[in-house]
């Protein structure tokens, strides 16, 4: 049985992260979607408990997906519940240097734990957390970014 963990801060899940999702969960038995509680990240919009309800409601239709947070480092989280591979997204370029140090990294720490890259979907090559909060904040439309069912939780951060 493959298990495999995408991490990330899903601050909040867009529609790229959606698609990574879908994407790897077709090739694993199981995938562990976890949020880093991550310390040097004080900024975020969504707290913990809300990034984990977010992701669990537009994940719900997808069986093989399970959704947790983790501290710490990565290798002794997938240790922990027994994953052999951590699945990464790619945007542009940019991702590659400091997604390919993540992984060699990880690998020197835990040999037997593979990172596997997906490549982005074309529409989401230029698609994050961050753009996308930017975008919201001025009353932007960011329908085609971000799943329906938590659009209004992320516009009513900046409305209320
Ligand atoms: P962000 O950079 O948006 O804050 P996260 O830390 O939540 O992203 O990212 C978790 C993982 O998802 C990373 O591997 C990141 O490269 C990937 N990812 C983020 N946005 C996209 C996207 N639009 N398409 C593909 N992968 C993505």
């Amino acid at each position: 049985m493959i298990k495999a963990i995408y991490p990330g801060s899903f601050d909040p899940v867009t529609n790229g992260h959606l698609d990574i999702i879908k994407r790897a969960a077709k090739l694993v038995d199981k995938l562990v979607v976890s949020v880093l509680e991550n310390p040097h990240k004080s900024s975020s919009l969504f707290t913990i408990e809300e990034r984990i309800n977010q992701l669990k409601l537009v994940t719900a239709g997808i069986k093989n997906v399970e959704v947790s947070s983790f501290k710490g480092l990565l290798v002794d989280y997938a240790k922990q519940i027994d994953a052999q591979v951590v699945i990464r997204g790619l945007r542009a370029v940019t991702d590659f240097e400091s997604e390919f140090q993540m992984a060699l990294t990880n690998r020197s720490l835990m040999p037997d734990l593979e990172t596997f890259f997906i490549p982005t979907s074309v529409e989401y090559l230029y698609l994050s957390s961050s753009t996308l909060k930017e975008i919201a904040m001025f009353g932007g439309n960011i329908c085609s970014m971000i799943p329906c069912e938590i659009k209004q939780e992320v516009l009513d951060k900046f409305t209320k």
